[in-house]
C-alpha cells in the first residue's frame, strides 16, 4: 500500500510539474538539469534549497521580462529604492547562463 502510495505521488508530481510548463519555453528542471552550476542548486528567486523534481528551468528572455518578478524583486530589495529597474536589467545584462532555476513557489510569477 505504501509504496502504491509513493508510486501514485511520484506520478502526480510529474504531471503537475508538466501541467505549468508552456510554450515560453518553461521546462521541468530536470531536463536542463546539465545546465546547474552546482549540485545544491537554489531558487533564482527566493533562494530556497531546490528539489529538482518540482522545479523548472525559466529562459532568461522570460525570467527577466516577468512583471510580476520585477514587482517582487523590487519589494524585496527595498535597499535599493528605485534603482531596482536599472539593476534588474543589469543582472540580465550580465547574466552568462541561457536560464534560471525556479522552485514549484516562484513558477506562478512566470506562467
Ligand atoms: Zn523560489
Amino acid at each position: 500500500m505504501g509504496f502504491l502510495d509513493k508510486l501514485f505521488g511520484k506520478k502526480e508530481t510529474t504531471s503537475n510539474v508538466k501541467k505549468q510548463t508552456n510554450d515560453k519555453g518553461i521546462l521541468p528542471l530536470r531536463e536542463k538539469q546539465h545546465l546547474l552550476q552546482t549540485s545544491s542548486p537554489v531558487c533564482d528567486v527566493c533562494n530556497k534549497p531546490l528539489n529538482i523534481d518540482k522545479s523548472f528551468f525559466v529562459p532568461n528572455s522570460v525570467f527577466y521580462s516577468s512583471k510580476e518578478y520585477r514587482l517582487w524583486y523590487r519589494d524585496h530589495t527595498m535597499l535599493l529604492g528605485p534603482d531596482y529597474e536599472a539593476r534588474l536589467r543589469m543582472m540580465e545584462m550580465n547574466d552568462p547562463t541561457e536560464g534560471s532555476a525556479v522552485c514549484e513557489d516562484c513558477i506562478r510569477m512566470f506562467r
